[in-house]
């Protein structure tokens, strides 16, 4: 057997399919922990554990968070009433890290994708439509540039244009078929300053 161990051939196996890591940095990491006293594992495992037991959704934006309502939907110096539509949680660190948007936020999880049999109910679309009251004066479309971003950020679009709501969606600069994740900051930030109101020809 190639590490001489099962234990640590499965853990290099187990972090090989973490994003971004190959098999290469997943022996680099295996090996360093190996080496680590028990104190770094124990946190490791305690925050490994906890990560399951204490994360979970917001209740009104479906962000991750320990406290429901998260950090963004309790607090009251934020912009209450513009409310950024993205794709997954992993957006919403990506813009926070901007700087550039101080308003409240909305996971949908995920886009509109008719071939992979994801419809608008499989999404955070219909507690979206009960968020909007008499003090939400806009909406920003953040979607990924892809087409079913696209797709999705339309009919979006359509839905809450009629009930009287401004739309807008972040500029484009962002490449087609990328994603916001993978965009710098001052890439994000210049999108959303820059954000174009939806035409009802959009949609
Ligand atoms: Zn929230």
């Amino acid at each position: 057997m190639k590490y001489g161990s099962k234990v640590l051939a499965c853990l290099v196996d187990v972090f090989s399919h973490l994003p971004g890591i190959g098999e290469k940095s997943a022996q680099r990491i295996a090996l360093y922990l190996l080496e680590s006293g028990q104190g770094d594992i124990d946190t490791l495992i305690s925050a490994l554990t906890d990560l399951k037991s204490k994360v979970g959704h917001c209740s009104i934006c479906f962000n991750y968070t320990e406290e429901d309502p998260c950090m963004f939907c309790r607090d009251e110096r934020r912009n209450r009433k513009i409310i950024c539509v993205v794709e997954e949680p992993k957006d919403i660190l990506t813009i926070e890290h901007s700087g550039g948007y101080h308003g409240l936020y909305h996971v949908l999880g995920g886009v509109l994708s008719p071939l992979d049999g994801i419809g608008e109910a499989d999404l955070h679309i219909q507690p979206l439509l009960d968020r909007i009251d008499d003090s939400i004066r806009e909406i920003i479309l953040a979607l990924n540039p892809t087409m079913e971003g696209e797709m999705t950020a339309s009919h979006l679009g359509e839905m809450l244009q009629s009930k009287g709501i401004r739309v807008t969606r972040i500029a484009r600069g962002i490449p087609f078929g990328g994603s916001l994740e993978f965009n710098d900051m001052v890439t994000i930030a210049k999108a959303l300053e820059g954000r174009m109101e939806m035409k009802s020809s959009d949609s």
